[in-house]
């Protein structure tokens, strides 16, 4: 058995769903559980300063194996929790052997089917094996896939110090699908120039763009009166609201009419009252500067509403969220074309593509850690229908160890 499956199949069985509405840190202790197992497994290894901090992040070293200056410290990391949307409680991952181009029925819900018309990107896994949960449960690619890769890379390296590279260290983190991951993660303690999430879709793939994003939050306040009573008085928050929303552009701006580059505006909870109505969108751009012109639009038409409700006014409260990675990776250019190079030497053709959300690396990169994002071999996450292929996962831990080469023999600084 490939020991990244073998790996990837013992984690997803790891319950490790995090959960937003937790004050705590990590937000659910069941990510402790596999935390401390991978730590456990990398002193195994012989990463002898393995360790788990007070938030649960794991780091680990691999000492470099060539000793010339120059050479950055790079680093590999991938989030252990799985999304709050479904349940990865109970997980039982099937290998459906050498693909045939079939559906895949999943045995424990009628109907939950991976189709092949419905999912060409399966017609490119003819003969490949194809891991997917049993119907029920999400299987947990998102991100154990990356885990495992990461992991098999690492005892790989550890066991083969004929292979040339740097100083490496890895981490694993939780809580990245409820975007805490990176709250208290210690950049200057991880010591990396560079880094890498192994979070990702398809094989070949590198990104290295992601929306810079803002929250803006409208709230509307009217007057409230006993209905009985309110003639010419009573001014409906809700109805300030209503009429702020209905101004929106109905054919552009939305995420259900933009793709690809575009931005957009998004309103998606409104707390309503007569007297105070808030509506909370988000604001997504690629341009960071792009986002100030959607929100002055927006408080335009906030304005407006208001301007036709005598009496009302309105309060905006703007949010930075995070911002396009691509601003701090298009100054170590470095990052990407060594990755680009580490994808072709494994005999694939390298992709990229703009990441429509942010990503751990997002924050990280303007945390100071340049982190752009390394396919996992990921599809379908955060779905019953969720797959990962055996065979793009190895190819992922062949780019992680050509990674590794490839900054060692450029030694440079990016
Ligand atoms: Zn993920």
């Amino acid at each position: 058995m490939s020991s990244v499956l073998d790996r990837f199949l013992r984690y997803v069985q790891y319950d490790t769903q995090s959960d937003e509405r937790s004050t705590t840190y990590p937000s659910t202790g069941k990510q402790l559980v596999l935390l401390r197992d991978l730590a456990s497994e990398l002193r195994e290894m012989g990463l002898t300063d393995a360790s788990i901090d007070q938030y649960g992040y794991v780091t680990a070293t691999i000492p470099a194996t060539v000793d010339k200056a120059g050479i950055p410290v790079i680093g590999f990391i991938a989030h252990v929790d799985t999304s709050p949307e479904m349940s990865g409680a109970g997980v039982k991952p099937i290998v459906h052997r050498a693909y045939d181009g079939r559906d895949l029925v999943l045995p424990d819900a009628p109907d939950a089917v991976l189709r092949a018309s419905d999912i060409p990107e399966l017609a490119h896994h003819i003969g490949h094996d194809i891991v997917t949960a049993s119907g029920t449960t999400l299987l947990g690619s998102d991100d154990k896939a990356g885990v495992a890769e990461i992991m098999s890379a690492a005892a790989r390296l550890a066991a083969h110090p004929e292979i040339p590279h740097g100083a490496i260290r890895i981490a694993f983190t939780p809580d990245e699908e409820i975007g805490r991951g990176t709250k208290h993660f210690d950049v200057a303690g991880f010591g990396a120039a560079y880094a890498y999430t192994l979070d990702g879709g398809p094989r070949g793939e590198i990104e290295f763009e992601s929306f810079s994003a803002d929250a803006f939050t409208a709230t509307f306040h009217g007057f409230n009166t006993h209905p009985g009573y309110a003639k010419g008085r009573m001014v409906n928050a809700i109805k300030v609201a209503a009429a702020f929303i209905a101004s929106l552009p109905p054919d552009s701006l939305s995420p259900e009419t933009t793709g690809e580059y575009e931005g957009f505006v998004h309103p998606y909870v409104v707390q309503a009252s007569v007297d105070t109505t808030s509506v909370k969108l988000i604001v997504r751009d690629f341009v960071t500067a792009a986002l100030k012109d959607k929100e002055a639009m927006l408080t335009d038409l906030a304005e407006r509403a208001v301007a036709q409700h005598p009496g009302a006014r309105v309060e905006i409260a703007i949010e930075e969220q995070y911002r396009n990675m691509r601003e701090v990776l298009d100054r170590h250019p470095d990052v990407v074309e060594h990755a680009r190079e580490a994808i072709r030497r494994a005999g694939l053709e390298p992709r990229s593509k703009p990441i429509r959300g942010g990503t751990d690396g997002s924050r990280l990169s303007f945390m100071g850690l340049p982190t752009p994002n390394l396919f996992a071999g990921e599809h379908n996450f955060h779905s019953r229908l969720e797959w990962v292929a055996v065979q793009d996962m190895e190819k992922a831990v062949e780019v992680i160890i050509n990674l590794t080469t490839v900054w060692a023999l450029s030694g440079s600084q990016g």
